[in-house]
């Protein structure tokens, strides 16, 4: 619990630190860092920074520009709970060398000026965000792998499911598709890995909620981080992906964080739940209103279901994310709010009455999302729609993968692809300049950087299943 750059020089004593190490996000939201001997360490560091080389990091410099600064912010300081050395890390903001000024690609910057915007509308101080962000394990049969891909020639889940039993060893205990939502061990074969990686992220001062095995077959889970303000929880959601993937890699595993890796089961979501707060008062609650939400929650629903389109380059921004975003398995593709319905984009939970937890779960982003732009996005998003009035139209509680056809022409769904989301927010991103949350720079660099290292990478490239159906024409 650092505060100050004094406390930090006195948690390497207390916990017989050797090595520093320095974090930072680049642009699409992986983490990166390099480390620094503890002798070297001192409070003027915190000052005057550590340079780096900002041009091979994806989306930040070019190469005759490249020197740049990093600050580390000491209240982020933890002791690192996966490494073997005593490593205390620290999350930094990314600084221009020459102006002294913080760097307008850093997401991180992004996030704080999102909450600085928050109070400047005087709609509200403070913003609480709740992801829940899933993921998949994988490795040999023992610990639940699929095994279609591996052992069996087949291309799918139920393929496999189907296929003949005889083929291999052990598949009885194996969860079928979309059936993983939660047997006990030894059908979940996860529970310990799981327990691990929530006693690490609570050890990096992480708090968690609960975990759990999620509804894909062998492999998926989650695990819930209590809510926390936007910049906190981003960082929250860094440290969370790296403890899961390096807990997983001591167990021999590979956790992955990509939204949809299994053709025919659940994918993985980042559902994210958020609520705008003023003087400690939750401003979404209202007794009286649908699903106890007031009209500013109703409003910042507008504003999210108005600007979805856009707002997925951000929140569901790789093109694997819309071979999620499909009907069928609990990813939400209809533009519309509802309480309690899966099937809607918006969803207002139902299980407490308490005004305090009033929230509005956003279901459409994966955890592919860099969290700071993810986290700004929707919430100037949020703002737009309660400046602006913005009007999410009726709420449907009905199942809406089940609607009749007049019904559904009726309701706009999520754009099919990277590429569509990539041109909606070229078209619609004015609400993302407000306070220069977002600039114009950055969102250039962004776009770049996704159609030329990610759409086109991926659209230009003979795809598995076309050797199946083309081979023989
Ligand atoms: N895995 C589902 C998704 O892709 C969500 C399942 C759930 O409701 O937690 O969003
Ligand atoms: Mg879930
Ligand atoms: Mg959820």
């Amino acid at each position: 619990d650092c505060k100050t750059p004094k406390d930090v020089i006195h948690a390497i004593k207390e916990h017989n630190i050797q090595m520093v190490d320095f974090r930072f996000t680049d642009l699409p939201g992986t983490w990166q860092h390099f480390s620094v001997p503890v002798r070297l360490i001192d409070e003027d560091l915190f000052e005057e920074g550590l340079g780096f080389d900002g041009s091979s990091i994806r989306g930040f410099q070019a190469i005759n520009e490249s020197d740049m600064l990093l600050l580390p912010d000491p209240t982020t300081a933890f002791v690192d709970p996966v490494l073997e050395v005593p490593t205390l890390a620290i999350i930094c903001d990314v600084y221009d060398p020459i102006t002294l000024q913080p760097y307008t690609r850093d997401p991180r910057y992004i996030a704080k000026k999102a909450e600085a915007y928050l109070k400047q509308t005087g709609i509200g101080d403070t913003s609480y965000w709740g992801p829940e962000a899933e993921f998949f394990v994988f490795s040999d049969v023992r610990y639940g792998t699929y095994p279609y891909q591996a052992f069996y020639k087949v291309d799918s889940p139920e393929a496999w499911w189907n296929s003949d039993k005889d083929l291999g060893p052990n598949l009885g205990a194996q969860i079928p598709p979309k059936r993983g939502y939660f047997p006990t061990p030894p059908t979940d074969t996860l529970q310990d890995v799981r327990s691990r990686m929530v006693l690490a992220l609570e050890a990096a001062g992480v708090p968690v909620e609960l975990h759990h095995h999620e509804v894909a077959t062998a492999g998926q889970g989650e695990i819930d981080l209590r809510f926390d303000t936007l910049v906190r929880m981003a960082d929250r959601i860094m440290m969370y992906k790296y403890i899961i993937k390096n807990v997983a890699r001591q167990h021999g595993l590979t956790a992955t964080f990509m939204p949809k890796p299994l053709y025919g089961d659940n994918g993985s979501g980042m559902h994210v739940h958020q609520s705008i707060w003023k003087d400690g008062v939750n401003i979404f609650w209202d007794e009286a209103g649908y699903a106890q939400l007031s009209e500013a929650a109703v409003h910042y629903i507008g504003g999210l279901l108005t600007h979805a389109p856009s707002l997925l380059a951000f929140c569901a921004p790789t093109t694997n994310s819309y071979k999620r975003l499909v009907p069928g398995y609990e990813a939400p593709i209809n533009l519309v709010y509802s309480q309690r319905n899966r099937s809607a984009i918006c969803r207002i939970p139902m299980y407490s009455k308490s005004p305090k937890s009033k929230r509005i779960e956003f279901r459409a982003p994966d955890p592919s999302a860099n969290p700071y732009l993810a986290f700004a996005s929707l919430l100037m998003a949020g703002l737009d729609g309660i400046q602006n009035r913005l009007d999410p139209g009726e709420p449907i509680d009905k199942d809406l993968y089940d609607l009749e056809p007049e019904e559904a022409a009726h309701i706009k769904n999520t754009p099919g692809s990277l590429e569509a989301v990539i041109e909606e927010l070229k078209a619609d991103h004015e609400y993302l300049l407000r306070g220069d949350v977002f600039t114009e720079d950055v969102l250039d660099a962004y776009i770049r950087y996704k159609v030329t290292e990610e759409i086109d990478a991926v659209r230009l490239r003979p795809h598995p299943q076309e050797f199946v159906l083309y081979f023989d024409v």
